[in-house]
């Protein structure tokens, strides 16, 4: 009853006061598009019953289907309407609907019919309250607009994650709502209100970071027309990446995935050989091995590097020996930036002499004993994909200790032509080569490649130190052999952890902070399941325990403090 005399009065004042304002208002629509001033839409009231809610128009008129949801950027808002949405003035109307009873100042917001229908059980409470004009669920999406717009499928989303939190946070407000908070809720809802909403920003995971130098040299490269596989950036990265890595000789080609494949190549794999591979792994690992038409033999990951594990391919060697195929080549994976155990696996290659690749894509600057990885096997291959630690936007590079193998790789690379005037062609060729003005972003970045690395590193500390307060989440952490670029922060959340790693992954991408589950082993993913596997457990169980948190290195420390903020909510909740 004194809620009802409150929204009551304090409409009255507010329709009075914004009088002149809300006139100029409208004469504004009038005059900018055809149609009406207002706006009216079924919605569901208190008890389901539903009424007539009063808006500034801020589409075109007869737009179609009402019951759609609607983005910012939709071609149906207006130009002033856009104005009206983004500083909540077309809900002010609305006042008219608090004056008639038909709404109160807060509540939940009144939402579509056919979304009150879906309620079920307790949810169904809040329709015992009368929906508000603002409210502690419209406050948090105030930006939903922009929340929607970063989404694949906006009306998947409005529904799944935004429409299911607000029911939620309206149950809280139902079990607990008096005229305080009620201020509090208008206080917030004016103040905000003369900011205009402010975007919640998405954090990726791992977006690209350039510099200022990536675009000086490749503006040059359109000046001079170097904009194919020929000019001097290619060149100069090469030997800018061979600078890096003990001055190996490199091939600059135009993703990982191809440096693999020519890896492969070189090392005399061919149909129907055995290549031993790390299952623990992002598929582009593995894919080579098929290109060339050999049989992948999956090792599993040992628990201190998380990657492939000395004992199980000790194992898988002698097995594959036994049986007249022993292995062509092994692919050894550095996941995340970690080095694998290096020391105990060349031993066994060597032992055995089998070649090994290392498929350091993710390991750019990583060094183990001091020495760069991809420089301890026959072959190295790094990745400049856009979410690596430094982009080409899409390269890559293969480096070894040969310079013939290098010149060959060039060779394959750019379809394998023979030396003569007119094209001629003795050998199966691929069109491989990295372009020069990807190397020129290239070389921009490798620039940044050292300080990056730090920001990474720093980026991993950060995490460790600000969560070292929740027993339930570790890190995985260098040894004094091992020198990490930290690509990607993982963490790994205890067995007897309350929440699981969807519903942590699931809790930060409400609040748009994207995460991404570890990679899932190759001896799980559908398309190699006929292969051979050695398997202990340790990569399965990191799959379903573990998440990769935003790493970004144009992460500002607010951000940071965001994604660290929203995982400490879920645990202290
Ligand atoms: C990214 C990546 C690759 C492939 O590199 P592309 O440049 O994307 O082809 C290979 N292996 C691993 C482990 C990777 O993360």
């Amino acid at each position: 009853m004194l809620k009802r005399i409150f929204d009551f009065i304090s409409a009255l004042i507010g329709l009075i006061v914004l009088l002149p304002f809300l006139v100029v208002v409208s004469i504004i629509i009038k005059l900018t598009s055809k149609g009406s001033v207002f706006y009216k839409q079924e919605r569901t009231g208190q008890n389901a019953k539903l009424f007539t809610i009063l808006k500034f128009r801020s589409m075109i008129e007869n737009h179609g289907d009402k019951n759609t949801v609607t983005v910012i950027g939709d071609q149906r808002i207006t130009n002033f309407g856009s104005f009206l949405r983004k500083y909540k003035i077309d809900e002010l109307p609305g006042l008219w609907n608090v004056l008639k009873g038909d709404m109160s100042l807060v509540g939940p917001r009144p939402d579509l019919p056919h979304y009150y229908n879906l309620l079920e059980g307790e949810d169904r409470k809040i329709l015992d309250l009368k929906p508000g004009i603002t409210g502690p669920a419209s406050l948090k999406y105030a930006n939903e607009e922009q929340l929607l717009k970063s989404q694949q499928d906006p009306a998947k989303y409005h529904y799944e994650v935004i429409f299911k939190d607000k029911v939620r946070i309206n149950l809280a407000y139902y079990k607990n709502n008096n005229l305080l908070i009620d201020l509090k809720i208008i206080f917030a809802t004016i103040f905000r209100f003369s900011y205009g909403s402010q975007e919640i920003r998405r954090i990726w995971l791992s977006p690209p970071n350039f510099s200022k130098s990536e675009l000086d040299f490749v503006k040059r490269d359109f000046n001079l027309s170097w904009v194919s596989s020929f000019g001097p950036h290619i060149n100069s990265f090469e030997n800018c990446l061979s600078k890096i890595s003990k001055d190996f000789h490199v091939a600059a080609l135009n993703s990982g995935t191809a440096s693999l494949h020519l890896a492969l190549i070189l090392s005399g794999v061919k149909k129907g050989d055995r290549v031993l591979c790390s299952s623990f792994t992002f598929s582009a690992s593995a894919n080579p091995i098929a290109y060339v038409g050999a049989n992948p033999v999956f090792i599993d990951s040992d628990i201190d590097s998380w990657n492939m594990c000395p004992i199980l391919l000790e194992k898988a060697i002698e097995d594959c020996i036994l049986e007249h195929e022993k292995p062509k080549a092994i692919m050894l994976v550095h996941l995340y930036g970690m080095p694998a155990k290096i020391d105990e696996i060349m031993k066994i290659a060597n032992k055995y002499d089998i070649p090994v690749i290392e498929d350091a894509a993710e390991a750019l600057g990583s060094t183990y004993k001091n020495k760069p990885l991809g420089t301890f096997g026959s072959f190295g291959v790094y990745s400049f994909n856009g979410n690596k630690i430094v982009t080409t936007s899409g390269g890559g590079a293969l480096i070894c200790k040969d310079k013939d193998f290098i010149e060959k790789a060039k060779f394959l690379a750019t379809q394998a032509r023979d030396d003569k005037p007119h094209y001629e062609h003795s050998e199966i060729g691929y069109n491989y080569r990295m372009s020069n003005v990807c190397a020129a972003i290239g070389l921009g970045q490798l620039e940044v490649l050292e300080e990056r690395i730090l920001q990474k590193r720093a980026i991993k500390s950060f995490y460790k130190e600000q969560l070292s307060s929740i027993k339930e989440i570790s890190f995985l952490d260098e040894n004094e052999d091992s020198y990490s670029n930290f690509w990607l922060t993982t963490i790994l959340l205890s067995e007897n952890s309350t929440i699981d790693r969807e519903q942590l992954r699931l809790h930060l991408e409400k609040e748009n902070i994207e995460s991404r589950p570890l990679w899932k082993p190759m001896h799980l993913q559908p398309v190699f399941k006929e292969y051979k596997s050695y398997v202990n457990g340790v990569s399965e169980d990191l799959f379903n325990r573990g998440l990769c948190l935003p790493s970004g290195t144009n992460m500002s420390i607010e951000d940071l403090k965001r994604v660290v903020s929203k995982i400490k909510e879920l645990y202290e909740a």
